[in-house]
């Protein structure tokens, strides 16, 4: 584990993130969102572990900007934007959610609320179904549901989610939190009339390599070198790939890296009822007496 790098990356994401929540986003295109806040990541000297995320309303997460994408925020939506930092393969990871319409604060608030509870508990030893409890209750009692099959997850060198998951309501079993790995705490929350899960939508518009295998489309096999060199096995965007190949050209290329299972792509996440989503992300490091968050705004 390099922690300086995990420093660094979360230092850099913290600031972009507190410049995405007081930023007014209203009139924006996803797509100006998307390309902007990846900007501020590169002009900090870093690059993006992955494509920034922008969830708008009942889409709980995994929506990135399509090439020129042009649904815009009003100032009625509920905005996650879940932004990701690395530092020669080490990840900061963390999220804010985005509102404007003071009907939604109690949603935006309850998952910041959840978030910090579970910081307050971590240390190396801490059992992450407690942290599951702890974010379910807080979630709870402030008259709202917690997304039961969204987790937290452990991070590892060029991945984002190396096996292991912190759960953001009560469940049996898990592993106990250990000082020599970095973790991502991430409670989402729906209204109380949500069904508390999310199902797979038709969109899928972020992608990661799964092998190296040549597809003997020599164009195909350039783009799965272009993107093993740029992004390892971390996940890219199509805007990520249109500036060497037009965009026509590489959504083929893409669907062909896909059918041969070279690629793989995510769909986006859905609540179940359609209820509007909101969600708060750290990431960190537990210690012998506490915990180090590296995406803190305070440090
Ligand atoms: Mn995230
Ligand atoms: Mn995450």
């Amino acid at each position: 584990m390099q922690i300086e790098d995990y420093i660094k990356a979360g230092k850099i994401a913290s600031e972009v993130r507190e410049m995405v929540r007081v930023k007014d986003w209203i009139g924006k295109s996803v797509y100006e969102i998307c390309e902007e806040v990846e900007n501020e990541i590169i002009k900090r000297g870093a690059k993006c572990a992955f494509p920034v995320n922008a969830s708008i309303n009942e889409i709980a997460a995994h929506y990135t900007a399509e090439p020129n994408d042009p649904i815009t925020i009003t100032d009625s939506d509920l905005v996650k934007i879940d932004l990701g930092v690395q530092i020669n393969g080490f990840i900061a990871d963390t999220a804010v959610t985005v509102c404007y319409d003071p009907q939604y604060d109690g949603l935006v608030q309850t998952a910041e609320s959840a978030l910090e509870k579970a910081m307050s508990m971590v240390k190396v030893g801490v059992k992450v179904s407690d942290i599951g409890r702890a974010i379910e209750t807080t979630i709870k009692q402030m008259g709202f549901k917690p997304i039961a099959n969204l987790s937290g997850h452990s991070l590892d060198k060029y991945t984002i989610h190396a096996g292991k998951t912190i759960p953001n309501v009560w469940s049996i079993g898990g592993f106990t939190l250990s000082g020599d790995s970095a973790y991502a705490c991430e409670p989402f929350v729906t209204t109380s009339e949500g069904g508390g899960f999310v199902r797979n939508g038709k969109i899928k518009n972020i992608f990661a390599i799964n092998s190296r295998k040549k597809t003997k489309n020599e164009e195909a096999d350039k783009l799965l070198d272009f993107i093993w060199e740029n992004f390892n096995m971390l996940p890219f965007a199509l805007r990520w790939i249109t500036k060497q190949w037009e965009e026509k050209e590489a959504r083929e290329l893409l669907d062909h890296l896909i059918k041969k299972k070279t690629v793989q792509a995510y769909p986006v996440l859905v609540e179940i009822h359609e209820q509007r989503v909101a969600q708060a992300e750290h990431t960190f490091i537990p210690t012998e007496t506490g915990v180090t968050v590296t995406t803190s705004s305070q440090s």
